[in-house]
């Protein structure tokens, strides 16, 4: 058992760590003194984020290439800043124009934006999601 170490995994979306502890198993080789103690292992939501997350439609800031270091990528050739924003469904539906798209993004719950279109998007630049969309 000497090569699974405890972590504390850190949230994606909020840089908090997460009520858990994963046990990750060291590659051979690999000393545990080389793995911090806590990181990001995956894109999925603490408990907090998911709940914020589930108020609204998510719009999700994201690029092509990599914003740091041995970035994974959420999905093809998609990779998140940590920027985000929850919208109201009649907010998104203020937003998009489209009744087609509209019902798709509603289906999806999530949107991947890049920062272009957030920036005209969310015009103040604060991400909203501690603010819970009202309705
Ligand atoms: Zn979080």
């Amino acid at each position: 058992m000497n090569n699974i170490v405890p972590i504390i995994p850190i949230c994606f979306w909020c840089a908090k760590e997460k009520n858990q502890i994963d046990l990750f198993k060291l590659k051979k080789n690999k000393k545990s003194e080389h793995i911090p103690r806590s990181l990001i292992i995956d894109y999925e939501p603490c408990d907090n984020c998911k709940l914020n997350m589930e108020k609204g439609i998510t719009f999700i800031e994201a690029t092509q290439t990599p914003n740091f270091e041995h970035q994974t990528e959420i999905m093809n050739n998609t990779y998140p800043t940590g920027r985000w924003w929850v919208v109201s469904e009649d907010g998104v539906k203020n937003m998009i124009g489209d009744a087609k798209i509209f019902k798709q993004i509603l289906m999806w719950r999530k949107c991947y934006i890049d920062p272009d279109v957030a920036a005209k998007a969310f015009s103040t630049g604060e991400q909203n999601h501690d603010k819970a969309p009202s309705s």
